[in-house]
């Protein structure tokens, strides 16, 4: 484990920028974003970036493919490209654990190979959260916000930046700073650990339970009376989806430019009436069955397909951006059966 001082961490992210396109957590207007790195770019205080680092590897709006017409004849051009490399830096663990629900997604196969593309290029290094929300319940899923996991991990400590290479990726790039770095006393962040566990035990959802829930439980939870009254007030806006590091959807489309065509995709929500609509009209034609879909998916048939992994991180951005209040805590507290939750 290595350490550099927080003046020193801008020569670092300097040293990296000539290699890596470096991202880092700034707060602008209070907005809290990743923003390319370069000289006089000053670090946020919190890391927890209002979008998730998802965005670097399924962006919100991605082209795929072009197609020219001349006459009878079509040319289909590939649009994929090497991805650079690139940093994410200070990802909290929550969002570090998202990309590995979106692996088994994506690089399940068929794989998705503009995901794969821009997975293989990026380094993520995670940052040990010292400073939770009160919207956080990672520990639900068993995430450790003390011990994230990612290429490096670091901790900020005092006036100190201290990192742990994970993986052969966040140890090359460990590499090549190392003569901006200094040994540390492991006993430090051993501390740090402690103090973040501390820190754990006074969240307001640390105690929430998705024990009721996992996989092959559809018949269980599908037609609970509850999810009319859980789903009453629900705009369909769409939010919790377009803020949720693990949700997934896109729709594909394509879009006359006038000298050809461009197919893209962009992120869709289970939410939207108009969502996976066919010929024959939609599947799911009320707000509750939409509403209940994102929830069971998430705690059900995730987990179901996923080796019992649920598709939540417990980041607490749905909770703090649902317009109206409602979100994956309420509808845990109440399908579960009682007892923790309650
Ligand atoms: S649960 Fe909230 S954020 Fe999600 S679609 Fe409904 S109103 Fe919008
Ligand atoms: S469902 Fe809510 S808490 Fe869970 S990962 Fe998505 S945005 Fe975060």
């Amino acid at each position: 484990m290595k350490k550099c001082s927080k003046e020193n961490i801008y020569k670092v992210f300097n040293a990296l920028s000539s290699d890596y396109s470096v991202y880092v957590p700034v707060k602008e207007e209070n907005r809290t974003f990743y923003k390319k790195y370069f000289d006089g770019v000053v670090l946020a205080e919190n890391f927890k970036t209002d979008r998730s680092a998802k965005d670097f590897f399924f962006p919100q709006s991605e082209d795929l493919m072009k197609f020219k017409t001349q006459g009878k004849s079509i040319e289909i051009i590939d649009e994929r490209e090497e991805s650079e490399d690139f940093i994410i830096f200070g990802v909290p663990a929550c969002d570090e654990a998202s990309l590995r629900i979106l692996d088994r997604v994506f690089l399940a196969e068929p794989v998705d190979t503009y995901y794969q593309n821009k997975r293989e290029h990026g380094v993520i290094i995670t940052t040990a959260c010292s400073r939770p929300e009160a919207s956080c319940f990672c520990s639900t899923f068993d995430i450790d916000m003390a011990r994230p996991q990612g290429d490096i991990r670091t901790y900020k400590i005092g006036d100190y930046f201290y990192f742990e290479g994970l993986t052969d990726k966040g140890n090359k790039v460990l590499d090549k700073v190392n003569a901006l770095l200094e040994d540390v006393d492991q006993g430090e962040v051993e501390k740090e650990i402690e103090n973040i566990q501390k820190v754990k035990e006074k969240l307001p959802l640390k105690d929430l339970s998705v024990k009721d829930f996992g996989a092959d439980k559809t018949q269980e939870f599908f037609d609970r009376k509850e999810w009319a009254e859980l789903s009453n007030a629900c705009l369909g806006c769409g939010t919790c989806t377009f803020v949720c590091p693990t949700c997934q959807c896109y729709d594909i489309k394509d879009f006359n430019t006038g000298k050809g065509v461009q197919r893209y995709r962009c992120w869709d929500s289970c939410m939207y009436s108009d969502f996976t609509k066919m010929a024959h009209g939609n599947s799911r034609n009320s707000q509750m069955e939409r509403f209940r879909q994102r929830f069971m998916h998430k705690l059900v048939y995730f987990p179901t397909n996923n080796d019992g992994v649920f598709s939540c991180v417990g980041c607490g951005r749905c909770v703090s951006k649902c317009p109206i209040s409602m979100n994956i805590v309420k509808v845990i507290k109440t399908l579960s059966k009682g007892g923790e939750n309650e």
